[in-house]
């Protein structure tokens, strides 16, 4: 991080700047109307499809006890949950296509997952975008579908990203000790550079898209199952959570982030969709998008408020200038979870420190900006 504020305009910045630049900030800030309609907790179920009010009961401590947690959310679409993380599994008469292999640890979990609903063979994957923690565990997976399905083992099996990824893949390479460069996981089968391709698996249509606003990755891509009416959108949102540490590692926060999840909830493409997979979390709806984007309006009310109370402390016996940053900025990230205790501490990770995180990133926003 580089250095914030110099001591000398340390006062200037509190008395006036900030609230200058404060106001002119994050001009993307959502405007909501949803209602808060309650959600109905229900048992997971790999059978009987998931009602749009419903959601996963006790999903902590299923996630925490099971090797794995399976919900239906479509006529041919699974919710796959595997430590706190989530793939989207479609089967049909092609066989069956998994978005996202998740990580290592997860693959062998996730597999027994489809074993335990259908004898078909996987014979397509998607990646989201390129993070090992979401398809690190493709190898694993396809080792163990070929050594399930031997005859399946001669056909290859169809892996689609987008070029973005692709060329993450490569660059990521490991270094052999000839210095050939070995992907971490199998480069995709399918590639295109355009933002938005239409591919088809048996009947079914998926629709991938990168969104202008890569708020979380430049190669995240979106994926709409349009007759599910289902969307795959890894780590843009923990439905019926707090969002994970520093938004789960947000590249572009706040602009493209919360340009992306507009779009989710616009009126061109809200239409489309019903349930959405956030790679973490429980299954969320559009009124989960909805609540992250109040969350954000919120966290930013607060940092805003806080940053125009707090003093800058200048201790000489600190013996250095950095540690008076630190703690300016423990200051306000503790004011600004005081001031959404109210309004979020019933929510799933409200006291890991997660809200401080969040703060501070709205804080060096408002600096830098
Ligand atoms: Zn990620």
């Amino acid at each position: 991080m580089k250095q914030r504020i110099m001591i000398s305009l340390a006062p200037f910045f509190l008395s006036s700047c900030l609230t200058a630049y404060a106001g002119s900030q994050l001009k993307q800030e959502p405007v909501l109307h949803h209602n808060d309609l309650p959600i109905n907790y229900v048992e997971p179920s790999s059978q009987v499809i998931l009602k749009t009010e419903e959601k996963i009961k006790d999903l902590f401590n299923l996630q925490y006890d099971n090797e794995y947690t399976i919900q239906k959310i479509g006529t041919q679409t699974y919710w796959i949950g595997v430590q706190y993380y989530n793939a989207t599994v479609i089967i049909n008469d092609e066989g069956v296509l998994v978005i996202d292999p998740l990580g290592p640890d997860s693959a062998k979990a996730l597999f027994n997952a489809i074993t335990s609903i259908t004898d078909k063979p996987i014979t397509a994957i998607i990646y989201s975008h390129y993070h090992l923690d979401h398809i690190g565990g493709t190898n694993t997976l396809i080792a163990l579908n070929n050594k399930k399905y031997p005859n399946n083992a001669k056909h290859h099996i169809r892996i689609i990203a987008n070029k973005q990824i692709n060329d993450n893949i490569k660059q990521y390479a490991s270094l052999s000790n000839n210095g050939s460069r070995i992907p971490k996981v199998p480069l995709p089968t399918e590639t295109f550079s355009k933002s938005m391709k239409t591919i088809h698996f048996g009947k079914q249509q998926l629709i991938l898209k990168r969104l202008k606003g890569a708020g979380h990755t430049k190669d995240n891509t979106l994926i709409l199952l349009p007759e599910e009416r289902v969307i795959h959108f890894a780590d843009m949102i923990n439905p019926d959570q707090l969002p994970f540490y520093n938004f789960a590692g947000a590249e572009h926060f706040p602009h493209g982030y919360i340009r992306d999840l507009n779009y989710l909830v616009s009126d061109k493409f809200s239409t489309k969709w019903d349930f959405i997979n956030g790679g973490h979390g429980n299954i969320g709806t559009k009124t989960d998008i909805q609540k992250l984007l109040d969350y954000i309006h919120d966290l930013t009310k607060a940092t805003k408020e806080a940053l125009n109370s707090a003093d800058y402390p200048t201790n000489k016996a600190d013996g250095n200038h950095f540690i008076w940053f630190k703690h300016w900025q423990n200051t306000i990230t503790k004011q600004v979870k005081e001031r959404l205790r109210n309004k979020y501490s019933h929510m799933y990770g409200f006291d890991a420190g997660v809200v401080e995180s969040h703060a501070a990133m709205v804080l060096n926003e408002l600096m830098d900006h």
